[in-house]
């Protein structure tokens, strides 16, 4: 086989393992010219609009067939992210079949490539890919669950997650100060305990800046927790990057042995696999990661050099619903589960659920911490997902099974 017709016949997977920079030019012109690709639903892509709300980055795509998907992308830098889709990228899936997604999906990643491969670049194209998902659902009349899998489950558990930073939405209501106490922790906590949850999440937020505090505030905050939810309660302890290597194994053994934490997540900095193997390596529970890992390379990278337990992809962050199934199905082949890191209350908590339906890898938890009425992104939606007694319903309707309220939407986002 000549090198040309190897670059022709070779994979994308392949092509972006090797990070070449002609073999990616030559996947991009194999898109572009090949008649393999003439095969069409007769479905094409019109118009795409990526509209930014407060606390919410949604995109908008339609079909000449009249179908139209609602995708999410990732909630950080937004105006960013509209901008990057709108120059480098919306003119170049206009016009290519919806139903190919994972087409469109290699093609506008490997097009976009020198803009960066992770971070922004991923957050923004998670929402056409997350649309194309919405647009074949509602093609086939069938949730996206049933088209990446098959429903296996009719709810799921949901876990409550609160951090120790004060948000701006909470300056009054914990007097201006930066950190909830202990105690004020242990409050929340047994909120969750009373709306019917059965797993909960401290997330510490200690994070690079502050690395190994001392005193470091978890031991109480965790041992108060533990006392106002009771032994019958799973606890996640959520390390937010806060530690080394050392440190995090002394304090995960601890949490572990007083409190009986079920896992550590992130408990190293993001990306730094070496250490956090040294953590996974000296400690016999389960560490959780992945929050910051957006590709199936990092993913890779993760699970075999870093060795974690329990992945985190984001189906806003990490591509979109196209890459979380790539990450989730390669996960499966190391015996690894997964479980979708997602908080936001719409179409990544749908996305979520959707996941944790239909993948036999997926943990039975999906992190839900009620509609935050603060952000307000329940009025752009005509209906809501539904939650009861720390149970979420998997939506069955065609697509997300969320239908947007455009007016609403359109009426914000003239605002921004
Ligand atoms: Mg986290």
């Amino acid at each position: 086989m000549n090198r040309r017709s190897f670059l022709s016949n070779t994979s994308i997977i392949g092509a972006a393992a090797m990070i070449h920079p002609t073999t990616v030019a030559a996947e991009i012109k194999r898109f572009e010219t090949s008649s393999e690709l003439n095969v069409s639903s007769g479905l094409k892509i019109t118009r795409i609009t990526p509209i930014v709300v407060p606390y919410a980055s949604y995109v908008k795509v339609e079909t000449n067939g009249g179908i139209t998907g609602w995708g999410e992308s990732d909630k950080d830098f937004r105006p960013l992210g509209k901008i990057f889709l709108e120059e480098a990228v919306i003119k170049h899936v206009i016009g290519k079949d919806p139903m190919a997604i994972d087409e469109i999906w290699n093609y506008m990643y490997f097009k976009s490539y020198d803009e960066g491969s992770y971070g922004l670049v991923t957050g923004a194209l998670a929402g056409i890919d997350n649309a194309l998902w919405d647009i074949k659902g509602k093609a086939l009349g069938l949730p996206v669950s049933d088209l990446i899998g098959g429903r296996f489950r009719d709810q799921v558990k949901c876990y409550g997650s609160f951090g120790a930073n004060v948000y701006s939405h909470e300056k009054e209501k914990y007097g201006g100060r930066k950190k909830k106490t202990p105690l004020e922790m242990a409050g929340i906590a047994a909120n969750f305990a009373d709306l019917g949850y059965t797993a909960i999440k401290v997330r510490m937020q200690i994070r690079q800046l502050n690395i190994d505090p001392n005193p470091d505030p978890s031991f109480e905050t965790v041992k108060e927790v533990r006392a106002a939810v009771g032994d019958d309660m799973t606890i996640f302890f959520d390390a937010n990057n806060g530690y080394t290597s050392h440190r995090a194994i002394e304090v995960g053994k601890k949490l572990r042995e007083l409190y009986n934490i079920a896992t550590i997540e992130e408990p190293v900095t993001m990306n730094n696999y070496h250490a956090l193997r040294e953590v996974t390596d000296a400690l016999d529970f389960p560490i959780t990661a992945g929050e910051h890992e957006y590709t199936r390379w990092q993913f890779r990278d993760l699970v075999q050099i870093g060795n974690a337990d329990i992945l985190n992809p984001d189906v806003l962050k990490s591509g979109g619903m196209s890459e979380c199934l790539k990450i989730a199905q390669m996960a499966s082949a190391f015996d690894k589960r997964f479980m979708i890191h997602s908080a936001y209350p719409m179409i990544g908590t749908s996305a979520g659920l959707q996941f944790a339906a239909s993948q036999p890898n997926a943990m039975e938890y999906q992190e839900y911490v009620g509609p935050r009425p603060w952000m307000g992104l329940q009025k752009y939606f005509k209906n809501d997902l539904e939650f009861n007694q720390g149970f979420l319903k998997v939506p069955t309707e065609p697509g997300w099974g969320l239908e947007m309220d455009e007016k609403a939407l359109l009426k914000d986002a003239k605002k921004q």
